[in-house]
């Protein structure tokens, strides 16, 4: 076992000295894949080459995945229709969800033993999901408690798969669940980790792994509460089991590897032509990430560089094609805008009245009223003349907001000191994105003309408060070509310097 150091990792509060353990010239690597990188036997070859290499170059690696592709979707739509009284759909999802992991154990394993436990790990977990569909279906209700033991069995079953090729391949694997791990408040679906009890059992229980030359892998996306129930970090939540792991083991470096070359000027699936930007800032990325673009989770970025971690995004199956660097925001250029981007079936709700000049407090009870609902408010956009509050919510909460503020401002409506409050469905917000662009004079201008020229209607403006996007509301028939509209201005501009 190579030597420990002591150093001083922090000053608590009141000067209280937190000292932190490390092994002598350990250099420590967390990687996360994604849903589509295990999303096949094909695709987890990819993944298990991608680790042999790592495990040349870093003396410590840890590996955090996601469920299957689909899989996760495929087990909170089974849990949701238990709760209406369907009894079928979990049924059927139970043996789609064993045939989909035994036939990618198939393909990927060789060893009759490795495939055996394998299937036998997979089943029990399929069994899980089995017994707790029906107790869903009983009580007619799925709760977010019953959602997070049922949604994160995907990242549960296909660890085993993992380990277990990378084991068939003499390298020494072990699962590893994240709920011994990371431990969390009891916000179901949206959980937040305690950094301090996290960092303590990840030294108790990761750590040693590690030092004995042990690859584990982890599930992503899930934790525990103190007194052991599952927790989940919320959608695409394993990027942030990724960072809360690399923060509490210390790592060097982590990765997220997914199914594009890194973080680019606009989802590819909307524009072909998109370009890897090969670096990118911390704010911009973290923005970027908020207003819509799936490729890291904007929880994900922040503790990671907060603790000089230095974070990359790659592709799974390019590993050696361009991929993008995250820097501190001083390290950024003066580039303009740099990505486009684009949240979708949005409601913009306004509330509206001349009577509302100078009224105390409206904007503060609306914003209680979203807070309330546990709404997020994706935009807010304020008339200086006072008579209108506009601002946008996911569109599955936009109704129950609605029925909110009718009762919040009742009393208002009756004194007409407020009219009604305006929905509008349908909506999108497209943002662009770039720290630069505070010192680019036009690029309003340019965003609007762009969309102008191709007949394509604003319904709204904000510029994020960082100064570092502008978010535009568009239909979201528009939403597309808003984007592609947008994304050639930003390619244009910068198709002969970083790109080339
Ligand atoms: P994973 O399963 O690996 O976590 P996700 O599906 O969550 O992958 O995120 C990757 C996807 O993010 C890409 O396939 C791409 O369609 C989408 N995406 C959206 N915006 C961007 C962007 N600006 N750059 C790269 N990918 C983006
Ligand atoms: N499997 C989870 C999801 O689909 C977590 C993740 O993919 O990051 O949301
Ligand atoms: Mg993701």
């Amino acid at each position: 076992m190579a030597p420990r150091f002591y150093f001083i990792k922090e000053l608590g509060d009141n000067g209280k000295v937190i000292m932190a353990e490390r092994t002598v010239d350990t250099k420590t690597l967390v990687i996360k894949y994604g849903g589509t990188s295990v999303g096949s036997a094909e695709a987890i070859q990819q993944v298990i080459a991608q680790v042999q290499l790592a495990r040349e170059e870093w003396k410590q690696v840890v590996v955090v995945l996601s469920a299957m592709s689909g899989v996760t979707d495929l087990l909170l739509t089974a849990a949701s229709a238990a709760a209406e009284g369907d009894e079928e759909t979990p049924r059927s999802t139970a043996s789609a969800l064993m045939e989909r992991h035994d036939s990618t154990i198939k393909g990927l394993l060789s060893s009759k033993a490795e495939r055996e436990i394998t299937r036998d790990r997979v089943a029990a977990h399929v069994n899980e999901f089995s017994s707790l569909a029906p107790a869903v279906y009983v009580l007619g209700e799925a709760s977010p408690r019953a959602l997070d033991a049922i949604s994160s069995l995907g990242e549960r079953m296909v660890v085993h798969l993992v380990a277990a090729r990378l084991r068939e391949l003499g390298c020494v694997a072990t699962t590893v669940l994240s709920s011994e791990l990371i431990r969390t408040d009891a916000q179901f679906q949206a959980a937040n980790p305690d950094m301090d009890v996290t960092r303590t059992l990840t030294r108790d229980i990761l750590v040693p792994l590690l030092d004995d030359g042990v690859v584990p892998v982890v599930t992503g996306f899930m934790g525990a509460t103190d007194d052991g129930a599952i927790t989940t970090l919320g959608r695409g939540g394993s990027d942030y089991s990724a960072a809360i792991l690399a923060v509490a083991v210390d790592a060097d470096e982590a990765w997220i590897c997914t199914d594009v070359d890194g973080v680019m000027t606009t989802d590819p699936r909307i524009a072909s032509n998109a370009r890897t930007l090969p670096t990118i800032a911390y704010r911009e990325i973290a923005e970027l990430a908020s207003a819509g673009a799936k490729v890291v989770h904007p929880k994900a970025i922040s503790p990671v560089l907060e603790h000089g971690i230095k974070l990359s995004i790659r592709n799974t199956f390019n590993p050696d094609g361009p991929n993008t660097h995250v820097l501190t925001d001083s390290d950024t250029g003066n580039q303009g805008a740099k990505a486009v981007t684009v949240v979708k079936a949005h409601s913009l709700l306004a509330l509206e009245g001349r009577g509302m000049l100078g009224v105390q407090g409206i904007a503060a009870r609306t914003f209680e009223v979203t807070a309330r609902t546990n709404a997020s408010v994706t935009l807010i956009k304020q008339t200086s003349s006072e008579q209108s509050i506009c601002f946008a919510v996911p569109q599955s909460v936009a109704q129950r907001v609605i029925e909110e503020l009718e009762r919040e401002f009742r009393h208002e409506f009756k004194w007409k000191h407020i009219d009604r409050v305006r929905v509008q469905h349908d909506i999108v917000i497209v943002t662009v994105v770039g720290a630069g662009m505070r010192n680019t004079p036009g690029i309003a201008g340019k965003v609007f003309g762009a969309l102008g020229k191709r007949g394509l209607n604003v319904v709204a403006i904000a510029q994020g408060s960082s100064e570092c996007s502008i978010s535009l509301v568009v239909a979201a028939a528009e939403a597309d070509d808003s984007v592609r509209a947008i994304h050639e201005l930003i390619v244009d501009s910068h198709l002969e310097d970083e790109y080339e």
